[in-house]
Order: C-alpha cells, then sequence, then structure tokens
C-alpha cells in the first residue's frame, strides 16, 4: 500500500535531505526485539543489544513467540525497541533508590509498564492504568506475568484522577496516537491515517493532557510519548502543556551512537526516533518537571478496603506452605475468598489509591482457601513470592506446550500434591498431582489455541 500523500509532503517537510533513507526504512521488516525480566530465568545467547536498555535485545527473526513457553512464563517482554528508551529517560532522572510512586496513565498493553516496574524497587508502587475495559484485561495478564507484587492495575478515565494531585514522582503518558511510527509494522495504522485522524489525536492527547501535569508532585516528572512523527500531536503539545503549566523542559543525555534526534521549539525540547537512524520504529518523548506543588491532604473517601479483610491469623500458615516468610507482606480477602498480597509498607497506598480509583485490582493474587489449604492462583506461580523449596515438576518443552494448552501432561513417579511447573526453570503455573493423572490448573482463558 502507497504511503498517504499528505504523509509523504508532511515527511519530505520535516526531513528534508534524510526523506529518501527515511521511506528507504519504511520498506524493509521491522527488527525484533525482546526485554528479559530481571526478576526471572534470563539465560539466554542473544548478542545484539538494545543499545539503551542494558536487559534488551534484537532477534534474528520473528519466532512464533506462542510456542516459547519462557514467553508465557513471563521471562521477555516482545516491546519494539525504541520505545524502551522510556526506561533509560526515567533512569536519568529519578533515583531509583527511594521508594517512588509512578503513574502509567495510558498502559496497555503493558510494555512501558513492565519496563518501569523492572526498575522500581519493593517500596515503590506502580499505578498501570488503562481506560477501554477488554485493553484493560490485556494489561492484567502481561503485569501478572511479569510478576510484581506492588502494582495497582486500574481500569479508569485520565479525569477519575482527580482527587491524586502532586501525588506521584512520575506519570507518563504514552498516548494514544495517529502511529505514523508504526506503519511498516500495522497496515492499519496506516489506513486510518488523515490529517483529520492526527488533529482528532492531538484534541485528545490535550484532554489528557490537562489532567496529567497536576497528579506530579513537585519536582516530579511527566513524561510524554507517542508513536508518531508530526508536529502536531508531539512538539506542539510539548510546546502548550509548558506554556499552560508550571512545567520545565529535561534534558536527556544521548550517546551519539544512539542516534536519536534532539528536536526543539522555542523551550520545548523532545528527543525523536526515526527507523532511518535507530533499530526501531518511530517514537516521541518529551520529559517536563513540576515546578508547582498540587498536593493537598486528600479528603476521607470510602476506600474499597473497606470490603476487603485482612487475612486471619490462623489461615496465614495454610498460605505459608506457598509464599516465602522472609517478606514482609500484607494479605487481604475479598468477600469472596479471594487472597492478594503486597509489600506491607505500601498498604496505606493502595488504601489511599483504591479510594478514587474504585476499578482496580491490587498486588499480586495468592489464591482462596478451601477446607484448611490454599488453592494457589496462576498469579501465585508468577510472582517471586513462592518459597524456593516449593516441589517443582520440571517439564521438557513439548510437556510444557501441552501445560500451556490446558492438556494432561504425564507425570509418572511424581509425589502427589501441588507442583509448580516449569520449564528450564521458568514458572509456567500450578498442578495438583494425583495417584495417576494431574490436574493443570493453568488459565482456561490464557490457553494456547493454536496447534503444538
Ligand atoms: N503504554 C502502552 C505500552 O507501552 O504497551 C501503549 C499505550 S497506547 C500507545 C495508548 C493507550 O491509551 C491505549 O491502550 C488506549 O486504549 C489508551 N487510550 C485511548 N483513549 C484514551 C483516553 N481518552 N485516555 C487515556 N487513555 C486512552
Amino acid at each position: 500500500m502507497p504511503l498517504p500523500a499528505a504523509f509523504v509532503a508532511q515527511m519530505q517537510d520535516l526531513l528534508q535531505d534524510d526523506y529518501a533513507d527515511f521511506e528507504n526504512a519504511l520498506q524493509q521488516a521491522a527488527p525484533v526485539s525482546i526485554r528479559y525480566n530481571p526478576r526471572k530465568n534470563t539465560s539466554h545467547s542473544l548478542e545484539k543489544k538494545v543499545l539503551w536498555n542494558p536487559q534488551a535485545y534484537y532477534l534474528e527473526g520473528r519466532p512464533v513467540f506462542t510456542l516459547d513457553p519462557h514467553f508465557h512464563a513471563g521471562v521477555y517482554y516482545v516491546q519494539e525497541a525504541s520505545s524502551m528508551f522510556v526506561a533509560e529517560a526515567a533512569n536519568q532522572l529519578l533515583d531509583f533508590d527511594r521508594p517512588l510512586k509512578v503513574l502509567d496513565l495510558c498502559a496497555a498493553p503493558g510494555g512501558k509498564s513492565t519496563a518501569l516496574l523492572s526498575l522500581l524497587n519493593e517500596e515503590s508502587i506502580l499505578v498501570s492504568n488503562e481506560v477501554i475495559k477488554s485493553r484493560y484485561h490485556i494489561l492484567r495478564e502481561n503485569l501478572t506475568k511479569w510478576g510484581n507484587s506492588n502494582v495497582f492495575v486500574t481500569n479508569h478515565d485520565p479525569k477519575d484522577f482527580e482527587g491524586l494531585e502532586g501525588f506521584f514522582d512520575l506519570v507518563l503518558v504514552d498516548a494514544p496516537c495517529s502511529g505514523e511510527g508504526l506503519f511498516r509494522k500495522d497496515a492499519r495504522a496506516m489506513q486510518e491515517w488523515s490529517p483529520e485522524a492526527v488533529q482528532h489525536c492531538s484534541a485528545r492527547q490535550r484532554r489528557i493532557l490537562s489532567i496529567a501535569p497536576k497528579l506530579v508532585k513537585k519536582d516530579g516528572i511527566l513524561m510524554y510519548c507517542t508513536c508518531t512523527y508530526n508536529t502536531t500531536e508531539n512538539m506542539d503539545n510539548v510546546h502548550w502543556l509548558l506554556e499552560t503549566n508550571d512545567l520545565a523542559p529535561e534534558q536527556l543525555i544521548l550517546a551519539e551512537d544512539w542516534k536519536i534526534r534532539e528536536v526543539r521549539k522555542e523551550k520545548a525540547v523532545g528527543y525523536q526516533f526515526f527507523p532511518h537512524l535507530v533499530k526501531g520504529e518511530g517514537f516521541f518523548i518529551a520529559c517536563l518537571k513540576q515546578k508547582e506543588d498540587f498536593f493537598h491532604t486528600p479528603k476521607k473517601k470510602k476506600s474499597t478496603f473497606a470490603h476487603l479483610q485482612k487475612v486471619p491469623k490462623k489461615q496465614l500458615e495454610a498460605i505459608h506452605l506457598f509464599v516465602r516468610k522472609d517478606l514482609s507482606l500484607d494479605f487481604f480477602q475479598t468477600e469472596k475468598g479471594r487472597i492478594f498480597a503486597f509489600p506491607a509498607s505500601l498498604t496505606s497506598t493502595f488504601i489511599h489509591l483504591s479510594a478514587s480509583l474504585k476499578k482496580s485490582a491490587y498486588g499480586a493474587e495468592i489464591g482462596i482457601i478451601k477446607g484448611k489449604s490454599l488453592v494457589p492462583a496462576h498469579a501465585l506461580a508468577m510472582s517471586h513470592l513462592i518459597t524456593p523449596d516449593f516441589p517443582k515438576l520440571a517439564l521438557d518443552k513439548q510437556q510444557a506446550l501441552q501445560f500451556l494448552k490446558k492438556l494432561p501432561v504425564e507425570v509418572d513417579g511424581s509425589k502427589e500434591g501441588w507442583h509448580l511447573v516449569t520449564y528450564e526453570n521458568s514458572a509456567l503455573g500450578w498442578a495438583k498431582v494425583l495417584k495417576r493423572r494431574m490436574n493443570n490448573y493453568y488459565p482456561k482463558e490464557w490457553r494456547i489455541r493454536m496447534e503444538i
């Protein structure tokens, strides 16, 4: 499909002599890259590194990720390389040794949320929000696989965050955009592009950006990104942010071989990734420091925690057969008995957030008590909360794929009882071994549906 004429004219104007190289790059296949989860088994033989992310590598081609058990175990996240730069920018501007409160306002499917989680310590929290319900479920799936318990996932419109003014050290707005930077990967983005769509996206971005700065605490950072090139959605919006708020532009340090372009409009500074210069897709990022103090003591609102109960002490014994004892965790259960855990140092923050953000999921799900025993949740298998010596059922690749397809797997010789199912040391889920068979507890909705 030929590039839209108005897009060609826009890019010729933007890139001048570079345009031919840019158009040529759009004819090439998009590079494939993955970013490893530092919390999981990350042994690999990949060599081609993404220059701005120490955990990320390029692959030679695009494998069928569904047929790799590590993919389902959250060992890595498939993410286009340019957008991984968010973690580098955050690292340059914030001290990740401190306890931080981070908000990813437009988060699904979770690429940037997982990248930020890999930077945060256990006393820090990520609020990962997605307004569209179906996409919120995908976000929850990806974050569950990533395995953190210091995460609060929400399904709200940005305006629902009013009440959390001055609360966050970092607010990321990875805005819905016209997607020019994805044309070679996504034919639909090109079909849907038009100058009118750009205007429409810009107006929507400004609606989100009229809320986001107030949520950042004084001296905290607002990060704005898109996967597009045009000035209307990028530098004009950054310039507008500076004119309408007490924000200061932040300069990033760029290595020369990254070939990321700095762009300016008066005081505004942004960074643009072009596919003829970087090994990645089109991307834009700008970072701004909040100079104003919006924090006010929040009004006491009823929190959804009012419906949760602390797990009674007598149930903790059953839980600690599965969950490490050396972590300082709080355990809460819903009216239906579903148990969740998160770092105890974050409980008051979780309670505070849940007063404003009712549509949310907290921490890592642990399971449900039936009789006197815990039936473990899949999220627990994906997390780092499991006691290290829990019985394991190590499968080979074919067995692992069968397990992920929710088919029975032969388990001759294994002791009866709960097992953490693993493939090359990566946890895949839970199985309960009975006399002659095993019950497969892999979540039905996430099972592999293709032929294996
Ligand atoms: N940050 C994500 C990642 O790295 O995986 C990608 C985010 S995508 C560029 C933008 C997201 O914004 C989409 O998930 C979309 O559903 C959401 N969105 C759409 N309209 C929105 C709105 N009015 N306010 C907030 N988010 C919106």
